[in-house]
């Protein structure tokens, strides 16, 4: 569904914030070499900025593909429903591509997330220290720093592999529905719904967020709430810390909004009413 500038973009992302994340690594293992705490004191701030640069370069870019996503699908005749579809094609310069409030959006959305993003792996590498620091070898002896250090670097790619696949795979998705929702916004979509992926990896909070319908000015979920569902025998809970106004709902996330015509909604209900 995603086209291929999203996609190619998204392995450019990830390529690129493994490379940070993984020299963030490396510069933990060279301060325990050298006999210090793994985190210099300006982490949060200086590698949170290496990734707020990287990603609100990209972001924006896959923004302007979901727009013109949401563009191509108001203007799907199969989709779009009905004549009243006509009265929301005010389109402008196709170029035009609202890039202004993408940029605020994706600023908005980055500026929430990411100290988190660098509060995550930084919790890693500290842990994985003082795992280290505790150890005792057989005979009591404790690990050197620079037998410290090589635990840091070992676990570093696989750990940098997975978060990079993960932040790229949702912030892209974050940008798409960004851009989508923008588009809407200025094509006088009132109603937004959401859709999943619709194949086997929509999980169980996903699954149940299909076809919930908001307006447009509103939000699926506020910050800090935590959406609870019944999955089998077992009641989940997924704690929404940013809030959600368009997907993704959680990491790996791959659900999409499309653009609801208000009308339609009315015309159900009275066919509804003449059934009764
Ligand atoms: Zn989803």
């Amino acid at each position: 569904m995603r086209p291929k500038i999203a996609r190619r973009l998204m392995g450019q992302m990830r390529r690129d914030l493994n490379k940070t994340f993984l020299a963030h690594f490396t510069e933990a293992a060279e301060r325990i070499r050298a006999g210090l705490p793994p985190l210099p004191m300006d982490y949060d701030t200086r590698w949170t900025r290496d990734y707020v640069r990287q990603q609100k370069e990209k972001m924006p870019k896959i923004g302007i593909a979901g727009s013109k996503w949401a563009l191509a699908e108001l203007e799907e005749p199969t989709k779009a429903i009905g004549e009243t579809v006509d009265s929301l094609l005010v389109v402008g310069d196709p170029e035009d591509f609202l890039v202004d409030p993408i940029n605020i959006k994706v600023d908005a959305w980055l500026e929430k997330v990411a100290s988190d993003v660098t509060k995550r792996n930084a919790a890693q590498i500290q842990k994985v220290h003082d795992e280290a620091v505790a150890y005792r070898g057989p005979n009591g002896e404790a690990l050197t720093p620079s037998q410290i250090a090589r635990k840091i670097e070992k676990i570093a790619p696989e750990f940098t592999r997975h978060r990079a696949r993960m932040i790229a795979f949702t912030d892209t998705n974050q940008a798409f529905n960004v851009g989508a929702r923008v588009r809407y916004a200025d094509l006088n979509v009132t109603v937004l719904e959401w859709m999943t992926s619709e194949d086997d990896a929509v999980c169980p909070f996903c699954q149940a967020m299909d076809g919930v319908k908001i307006r447009i000015e509103d939000s699926f979920w506020p910050e800090g709430a935590t959406m609870t569902i019944q999955d089998g025998d077992v009641e989940r809970r997924l704690n929404i810390k940013h809030g959600c106004e368009n997907p993704p709902l959680h990491p790996f996330c791959g659900c999409v909004i499309l653009p609801v015509i208000e009308t339609l909604s009315v015309a159900v209900t009275q066919d509804d009413s003449t059934e009764i």
